[in-house]
């Protein structure tokens, strides 16, 4: 792959790619196989250093983990299962399974909390089996509202660790069409396998884009480097840095597109992995700690996952927007004190480092990934469409029931690379 970009420094000249596909994560990477495959010139720019966008198995402490995406969800009808296969990668479907303890306020939640916890639960897959959502939408909120402001909030909880998003601001149908199956992990890491799956194309590392021009023929793509020109541009930045207006697009882009991406937003699913070091508190490694104590706040840990030396926290919504804002520091403190309670004191000492890639501030990434507001699941598909015949906005927001994952994501990347490849050369 390609670390250095020299580009031309202004227009009037012929293009130099057919396709300039923005942003080398699962989408990006996807169309840019299959554009190859075609025998059409892609470019790929990247803004950060590195490939994989939201898939980065992260090894800044040492043991490796997976900072962004994890599982092959759905893995019956997942590209990624044969993607692995082919580079002679191992998957798995065994999950640590060192057990899982329920917390609250750091002490083990009473076994009555814990019924009612798990009754609330299933309310949300209850609810949506029966209730009529073909004339109007619903917040999950909403379709959970008769259940009282004691327990709502519980029923809707697990939705912060799954969608990243609090209840209000999640489309019962949304929800409802994405695709379900069974998970599978990659012992070696998920980010490692989408950075190889990305060897042999033309990415170009640390290229913010920071403008694209769909005046002329062509379109022209602006970076610290300079400029590029090609017939068609497939954008596959997330959704957050489209909404953040980081890329400037002239003419602006469509009202219809920018109307979908008002009815989209992103979720802010956070992880923070500790360095745990010289004690293992008598904890199985691959044991699961929830606390639960506050439903708005829930925190779970995965405590020395495949027996590394790490604890993995990841939590979701407001509560994760706020750490995200507050820092690595002040998230060190929380996460730590959490488990004071939960394990004893002595916790702060073996804590020897933290990574807090926290997407939601990440200038690109801004967010976990998409979710659609209530009443606004078509946006998605809305997002899809062609602009001009020569831009084409891709990646895991446009995947319909595939949205927020990898897999959805190259799908999404497939298909925007197959409308390219329909303009005539
Ligand atoms: C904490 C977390 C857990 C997750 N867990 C799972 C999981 O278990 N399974 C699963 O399938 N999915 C999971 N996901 C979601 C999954 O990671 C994403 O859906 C998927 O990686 C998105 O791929 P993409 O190509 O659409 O976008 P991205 O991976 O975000 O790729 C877009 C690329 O565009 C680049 N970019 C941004 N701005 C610019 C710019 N101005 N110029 C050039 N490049 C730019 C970015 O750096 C990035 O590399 C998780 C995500 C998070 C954050």
């Amino acid at each position: 792959m390609a670390a250095a970009l020299t580009l031309s420094p202004g227009q009037g000249h012929a293009a130099e790619a057919d396709v300039i596909v923005i942003g080398a994560g699962a989408a990006g990477i996807a169309a840019a196989h299959d554009l190859k495959a075609a025998g059409r010139k892609a470019i790929v720019l990247e803004a950060r250093s590195r490939v994989g966008g939201r898939a980065f198995t992260d090894a800044s402490l040492g043991p490796a983990y997976d900072a962004g995406a994890m599982f092959i969800h759905w893995a019956e009808r997942n590209p990624w299962v044969q993607i692995a296969r082919d580079l002679g990668v191992a998957t798995s479907d065994e999950t640590w399974g060192g057990g899982f303890r329920v917390f609250a306020g750091g002490q083990p939640m009473a076994d009555a909390d814990r019924q009612r916890r798990r009754g609330a639960f299933g309310q949300i897959d209850r609810r949506l089996e029966t209730v009529d959502l073909t004339k109007r939408d619903l917040s999950i909120r909403d379709l959970l509202g008769d259940l009282g402001p004691d327990l709502a909030p519980i029923a809707s909880s697990g939705l912060l660790l799954s969608i990243g998003e609090e209840s209000e601001r999640i489309s019962a149908r949304d929800y409802q069409r994405l695709w379900a199956g069974e998970d599978l992990l990659v012992p070696s890491g998920y980010g490692n396998l989408v950075a190889r799956h990305g060897a042999g194309l033309d990415i170009r590392l640390n290229q913010p884009v920071s403008e694209i021009r769909w005046d002329g023929p062509g379109v022209s793509v602006t970076t610290p480097s300079g400029m590029l020109r090609a017939q068609a541009c497939i954008v596959t930045v997330p959704v957050g840095v489209l909404k953040a207006g980081a890329i400037r697009f002239t003419p602006a882009l469509p009202a219809r597109t920018r109307d979908a991406l008002d009815g989209i937003g992103m979720g802010a699913l956070t992880k923070i992995a500790l360095k745990v070091e010289g004690n293992r508190f008598g904890i199985s490694p691959g044991t699961s700690f929830l606390e639960a104590g506050s439903p708005k706040r829930l925190m779970n840990f995965d405590l020395f996952p495949d027996d590394k030396d790490l604890i993995v926290a990841f939590c979701g919504g407001d509560h994760a927007r706020e750490l995200s804002l507050a820092g690595p520091g002040a998230a060190r403190d929380h996460l730590t004190t959490l488990l004071s309670a939960m394990i004893g004191s002595d916790i702060r000492k073996a804590v020897t480092g933290i990574s807090f890639p926290a997407w939601w501030t990440d200038p690109f990434s801004r967010g976990s990934y998409s979710v659609c507001l209530p009443g606004r699941e078509a946006a998605r598909e809305q997002l899809a469409e062609p602009i001009g015949g020569r831009l084409f906005i891709a990646g895991e927001a446009t995947a319909g029931g595939g949205a927020m994952t990898v897999g959805g994501a190259t799908l999404a990347g497939r298909a925007a690379a197959a409308a390219v490849a329909r303009i005539k050369a």
